[in-house]
């Protein structure tokens, strides 16, 4: 019986990793986490009987501990919750299904405590990567991708020696506005920004998804999971996002990971690895499938995925304002304060002003984040 801890439970991963919970019967949940979705909180409560929860505010943490007074839980709020959950004892792996850089500290708790990481919550690895990473060697555990395209590119390294990689295929669907001029972005409203042509996920990461910024963590993000140049990982536009991404080996050799768009099956890979099961859904019938078709990114019209390049190059505390940047700014096209092409106008601002600091420990990534917010409320917030 393997035994889990989640971050961010009600939110499009956390409830997808319930369900491969659920399909699979022998996966015990310890622990809980969320934000506000205190409904959706108690359902999964009842159904998976974890023994502790945390909710971030402390008056819903109040109203959710009255709405399960008849089960046995303890529910816990604020930072220190989620440090609790992050750490709690008879879990082996933590899924980091949080959004945001609010995922750093937990993170380090549940690698210290020794779980195993299943993570999603690719902002941590961006800001914080040359801390994780180091730290998860030290204490002998592993940091499994959830991101189908990380897991598509752990996946095809089961074939072959890390030492033999020359480079890194990211696949990319390009996003709803692929094709678009910059005179047409500039119309989109958040409606438009929502529609994922192919993927079903939370706001913030389909935001990111339609201005190639995701793509930009996620090349940072393959950097420190893999322990590569960012230079080494290639943007490989393909649309269908029936590639889910691919490595070259020094001998030419491609190896992919394909399948359909469910991302249930790089969670059950990083919960279950090494070992493989059946999972249920569609399969890749390719007596249907007409085309795969391949692009470069255009870098131009999308250039948060350049400017994530530059952030992943210089390192140090760029990523952090890159990261942080674009939160923010993402944050402000949700609430309709700021137009579509203002988000990568606010991360390249952000970037341009940053004195970069080398090596930042955990609160100076923390007092960045900080900053970087703060210079865009006083600029930008109406
Ligand atoms: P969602 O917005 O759907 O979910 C976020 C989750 O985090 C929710 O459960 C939310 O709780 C919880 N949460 C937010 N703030 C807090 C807080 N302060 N304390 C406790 N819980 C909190 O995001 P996604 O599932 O889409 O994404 C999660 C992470 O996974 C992101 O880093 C994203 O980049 C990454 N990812 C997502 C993919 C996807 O397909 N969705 C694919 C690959 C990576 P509540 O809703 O209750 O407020």
């Amino acid at each position: 019986m393997k035994r889990i801890a989640i971050l961010g439970s009600t939110g499009s991963i956390g409830t997808q990793t319930l369900e491969v919970v659920r399909e699979n019967g022998d996966i015990e949940v310890i622990a809980l986490a969320a934000g506000n979705n205190i409904q959706l909180l108690e359902k999964q409560v009842r159904e998976f009987h974890p023994r502790l929860v945390a909710v971030w505010s402390e008056e819903k943490a109040e109203m959710f501990a009255q709405m399960v007074a008849d089960l046995h839980i303890e529910v816990v709020s604020g930072m220190d919750g989620l440090l609790e959950v992050a750490k709690v004892q008879e879990a082996e792996i933590l899924v980091t299904a949080i959004v945001g850089m609010i995922g750093i500290r937990p993170t380090i708790e549940a690698i210290k405590a020794g779980k195993d990481i299943a993570l999603a919550n690719k902002e941590t690895l961006v800001t914080a990567g040359h801390i994780i990473m180091p730290l998860a060697k030290e204490h002998h555990v592993k940091v499994l991708p959830v991101d189908s395209e990380h897991s598509a590119i752990f996946q095809s390294l089961q074939g072959g020696q890390h030492k033999a990689l020359h480079k890194i295929l990211l696949t990319a669907s390009g996003g709803p506005f692929r094709r678009k001029t910059r005179d047409e972005l500039r119309e989109i409203q958040v409606e438009d920004a929502l529609k994922h042509p192919n993927w079903e996920m939370g706001r913030k990461i389909t935001i990111d998804s339609s201005t190639m910024v995701n793509k930009g963590l996620e090349v940072i993000e393959a950097k420190w999971l893999f322990d590569v140049d960012v230079d080494q990982v290639e943007v490989v536009v393909q649309p269908q996002s029936i590639i889910h991404s691919m490595v070259e080996y020094e001998d030419g050799a491609i190896i992919a990971e394909l399948g359909t768009p469910d991302m249930k099956l790089p969670i059950q890979y990083a919960l279950y690895y090494p070992e493989r099961r059946y999972l249920s859904g569609e399969r890749l019938d390719f007596g249907k499938l007409t085309e795969i078709t391949f692009e470069r990114p255009d870098t131009e019209t999308f250039y948060g995925l350049r400017l994530a390049y530059e952030a992943g190059r210089r390192g140090g505390s760029l990523p952090t304002v890159l990261n942080a940047a674009n939160e923010k700014a993402v944050s402000l096209f949700l609430d309709r304060k700021i137009g579509y092409l203002e988000i990568p106008e606010i991360i390249e601002t952000c970037m341009e002003k940053h004195t970069v600091i080398d090596h930042p420990s955990v609160e100076q990534i923390l007092a960045v984040e900080a900053a970087t917010y703060e210079y865009i409320e006083s600029r930008w917030k109406s």
